[in-house]
């Protein structure tokens, strides 16, 4: 493969930690109590908490729902009030040097608004944010990698995704595009993955 053109990220846990602090048992109580007993669409395993996983699970599931959006915004509430607690990840004050100029944009489960307003409050620039959406598949969809690529107007099969989760990969895979993984668990992927000890790293050993 050639080097890439561009980086496309995950956010939460990737470039910043809002998660650990976002109170998804509450979230998950939120959303059941809005949906009912909504079951979660088929997804990936991931090394995230119950919770964290139903709730992306059932937002993923009522994608062509009319509820989705007023269910997205009551597990929003949760996922904004983590802001102040949010905390970088390793490597997040050089990740921009380290693409060398290279475009890169953000692909989150997160609501775009909600992106933008943590990754203003850790400083980290970026133009092109595709988040939450029900237009959009999300991960482990790829949808949202080819969308954030056209955005860049380059290929996607000529970036490379860097992201924590099985999610993220699955997503690169259905792409087309390359992937790093930036684990924080050593069972976030499976061993024929590969991986980087930190943002910039993974950065740097894109291909
Ligand atoms: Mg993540």
């Amino acid at each position: 493969m050639p080097p890439p053109r561009a980086f496309l990220f995950d956010l939460d846990r990737t470039l910043v930690d809002l998660q650990s602090f976002t109170d998804y048992a509450a979230a998950l109580r939120d959303l059941t109590a809005l949906v009912g007993d909504q079951p979660g669409a088929t997804v990936p395993d991931a090394d995230w908490d119950a919770p964290t996983v139903s709730t992306m699970a059932i937002l993923v599931a009522l994608s062509d729902d009319p509820r989705w959006h007023e269910a997205s915004a009551a597990v929003s509430v949760h996922e904004r009030a983590a802001i102040p607690q949010s905390q970088p990840m390793p490597g997040l004050g050089d990740a921009v040097e380290a693409c060398a100029g290279r475009p890169y944009a953000v692909v989150t489960l997160l609501p775009s608004d909600v992106a933008r307003d943590v990754l203003d409050a850790h400083g980290f620039p970026v133009d092109v944010i595709i988040g939450r959406d029900p237009r959009i598949r999300a991960k482990p969809f790829g949808d949202g990698l080819v969308e954030a690529a056209e955005r860049l107007g380059v290929p996607v099969t000529e970036c490379v995704m860097i992201g924590d989760s099985s999610w993220d990969h699955a997503a690169a895979v259905d792409a087309g595009a390359g992937f790093i993984g930036v684990p924080v668990s050593a069972t976030a992927f499976p061993s024929d993955v590969p991986v980087a000890r930190h943002l910039v790293e993974a950065i740097e050993r894109a291909p």
